[in-house]
């Protein structure tokens, strides 16, 4: 049985927090994290809120060789009267769980991680920004800690949570970027680790991205690892292509990760009767569609853009201008609720919230 409280070791003196305009993502941290260990005899063990600081970690501890670890990501966000509230919690968790099936990792109690996060953004609410568009991100994640160098799945793990102010994603309202449709490397395939948040996917997409940042493009488009024809996601984002009146996003194959965001988004449009389908879509529908002027818009949807439109596509050395280049009104109305009933401005039908 899992132990119910959390041990709590608080720093004795706080460190300085940036300044709003100099947020970044993801390289400062906060005061605390949580921490937990697994062993296959003990099981997930020892709950304990500690001062941020480094780990100490055999060398020849498992997840410096063969990978075994995954993670996850989403935010605390301030509301107008200053409570700091999440979005869809469980569902990250959920995913955390399913990631830790597919790597061979022992599950975590869902709820008792979601209570583990309430408490430290309870401790550390002075680190959520209160600037417009901005806020903490929580990054929980499990590595395999066992000294050992077989292949084989870790006795030892660590679940540790940290927090890291960021800042506004777009500065000045959402604006549409560029992507370059990926023709030569593959991000996953089904039977792989795509649907799985791990770290191995994202070494692995690190090439494709180093080749395209350099001409302007934000993010590459993956198609599928078999034929490269079908449109998976693009780098940290599901992806929705509006055509002739309808949404369309490629169907959970096994090889797309199941965003947050795509189902939130999926559930709005459905609560707005606008048309939606999951479905495959190849790279030749997209690019016929654009031909015949019905591609109305294209749009990432993920926790750290909420949506980003897609004003320009280039594949093969051709660039689809899509909508003009500039934001379409579904992706605006979906980037407005969405931001707003994370930053509890709008109502919550769906009590998304806690
Ligand atoms: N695809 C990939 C590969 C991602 O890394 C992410 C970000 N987690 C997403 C999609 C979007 O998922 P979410 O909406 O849960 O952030």
């Amino acid at each position: 049985m899992e132990e119910r409280t959390i041990r709590l070791d608080l720093c004795s003196s706080r460190k300085e927090k940036p300044k709003t305009q100099q947020l970044e993502f993801g390289r400062v941290f906060t005061d605390h994290m949580f921490i937990m260990d697994y062993s296959d005899e003990l099981g997930w063990n020892d709950p304990r809120i500690v001062p941020y600081q480094p780990l100490s970690i055999d060398p020849s501890a498992m997840v410096f060789h063969y990978g075994q670890s995954v993670f996850e990501g989403l935010k605390a966000y301030l509301t107008p009267n200053g409570e700091a509230q999440l979005f869809r919690p469980e569902k990250n968790f959920h995913r955390l769980n399913r990631s830790n099936s597919r790597l061979c990792i022992p599950p975590i109690d869902e709820e008792f991680a979601i209570k583990a996060i309430q408490q430290l953004v309870a401790l550390e609410k002075d680190w959520i920004p209160d600037a417009e568009g901005t806020s903490l991100y929580i990054r929980p994640f499990i590595i395999s800690t066992e000294p050992y160098l077989g292949v084989a799945p870790s006795r030892h793990y660590k679940f540790i949570i940290i927090l890291s102010p960021v800042g506004a994603y777009y500065k000045e309202g959402i604006n549409p970027i560029k992507i370059a449709v990926e023709n030569q490397y593959v991000r996953a395939v089904t039977g792989g680790t795509g649907e799985a948040k791990t770290g191995g996917n994202y070494a692995s997409s690190l090439k494709a991205q180093e080749s395209v940042a350099g001409k302007g493009f934000a993010q590459v488009l993956w198609l599928d690892g078999v034929e490269r024809k079908y449109v998976e996601e693009v780098g940290s984002m599901n992806v929705f292509f509006k055509i002739n009146g309808e949404v369309v996003t490629p169907a959970l194959n096994g090889s797309i990760l199941e965003g947050v965001t795509r189902n939130s988004v999926i559930q709005l449009l459905n609560h707005w009767n606008v048309p939606i389908v999951e479905r495959k879509i190849s790279m030749e529908e997209v690019y016929q569609a654009h031909q015949d002027g019905v591609l109305e818009e294209a749009f990432g949807a993920g926790t750290a853009a909420v949506v980003s439109p897609i004003g320009q596509l280039t594949w093969n050395d051709e660039s689809l201008i899509i909508n003009d280049a500039k934001t379409g009104n579904v992706a605006k109305k979906l980037y407005d609720t969405l931001t707003g009933i994370q930053y509890g401005r709008v109502d919550d039908p769906f009590n998304w919230v806690v």
